[in-house]
């Protein structure tokens, strides 16, 4: 069989003592079995969102999460903060206006960041805000956002500040505690290097506050019912036992690699490929480039749908632009599991693939 490159944002490839860890008859969730995977899975997921609280786990995709942090800490005609420079933002907007809470977008050039004086401005303007919404790695654009520097004004005020770092949590820098960030959401798919379907929140002091005067109608994702168990290394229902099994193996693959170690590794192999891309005279799509994924422009006179279709055929698979930007760029993720050699084999394909399809 041809090797298959699978260097999406989301799947991501996961790696064979993952896969041989969940091949493994399963376990009954109450059992002191199973409880030690999840004490081992808080103790290092703490360690991943550099934070001291809990990481609390979930039985959904990141979406699930996002729509749980949301559901927790507000209440309808709560005004939220959201920024919006790409899909996810987007996202957020709209699982907001679904309970609704009302919404001031800070609307961002998709590609760029927002400037942390236009989320000041925002806050200034609406004093009564209960939380800003934002992304780590707006994945849709390829674009990181500085977290710690707007995290640091909002800490000033009484609103929470959201943060999904579903797909920059290991990729890009990113530290909970310490820059102060109230929730933090992350999702398997992505540097986890396990399938779909498991979401995570930490959750600070000050939005355990807020969860408090929340009164949006909640019950599978209730923090509470989650968080009490946790003493226990309980959870209130089923949890997605194999994915939890898988998880407990990948982040222990993480912690062997240390984590300064682990999201080094992504910059350098980010850093190779926007250099790669250079040597194709390839344009960069985002002013402020993620570690997790990079995006880049299709060039003048290609069908950026045929690239992607060419290269799929011969087993790279790359993510197309999603919205405005489907056909515009195509994104190559270096998260997770994706290797230094892999990155180097989808680069090589794909100067050929340019190539040919530039000829035709
Ligand atoms: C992948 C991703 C999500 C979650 O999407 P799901 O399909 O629900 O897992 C959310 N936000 C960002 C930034 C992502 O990259």
């Amino acid at each position: 069989m041809k090797k298959q490159y699978l260097l999406t944002p989301g799947p991501t490839p996961i790696p064979r003592d993952v896969m041989q860890a969940m091949a493994r008859p399963i376990i009954h969730h109450r059992t002191p079995e199973y409880k030690n995977f999840t004490r081992a899975i808080n103790a290092d997921l703490k360690k991943l969102f550099k934070t001291e609280k809990n990481v609390l786990t979930f039985a959904s995709s990141g979406t699930g999460a996002m729509e749980a942090s949301v559901v927790n800490t507000l209440s309808v005609n709560d005004t939220a903060i959201v920024v919006m420079g790409g899909k996810f933002g987007e996202r957020f907007a709209e699982i907001c206006r679904a309970y609704g809470v009302k919404v001031v977008a800070i609307d961002v050039e998709w590609g760029h960041s927002p400037a942390p004086s236009a989320v000041e401005k925002a806050l200034k303007e609406n004093p009564g805000a209960k939380a800003v919404f934002m992304q780590l790695c707006e994945t849709s654009t390829a674009t990181v956002y500085d977290v710690k520097s707007i995290a640091h004004m909002i800490k000033k005020t009484s609103a929470i500040m959201v943060v999904d770092a579903i797909s920059g949590l290991g990729s890009d820098e990113f530290n909970m505690d310490e820059w102060g960030v109230d929730i933090a959401i992350g999702g398997s798919q992505k540097a986890f290097m396990i399938p779909p379907g498991l979401s995570f929140c930490a959750v600070s002091n000050k939005a355990w506050g807020a969860i408090k005067k929340s009164a949006l109608p909640k019950y599978y994702y209730d923090f509470n019912k989650y968080e009490c168990l946790m003493e226990k290394s309980d959870s209130p229902w089923t949890p997605a036992i194999t994915l939890a099994v898988g998880l407990q193996k990948a982040l222990s693959i993480i912690m062997a690699e240390g984590v300064c170690e682990f999201t080094a590794r992504h910059a350098k192999d980010a850093e190779f490929v926007r250099k790669s891309a250079g040597s194709l005279k390839l344009e960069l799509f985002s002013k402020s480039p993620s570690n997790a994924v990079t995006a880049i422009k299709v060039p003048d006179g290609i069908d950026g749908e045929k690239l992607i279709s060419g290269l799929k055929l011969k087993g790279v698979t790359f993510a197309g632009g999603q919205g405005d930007l489907k056909g515009k760029i195509f994104r190559i993720a270096h998260m997770g599991g994706i290797t230094r050699h892999d990155l180097e084999d989808a680069l090589r394909i794909l100067k050929e693939t340019l190539e040919e399809v530039t000829l035709s």
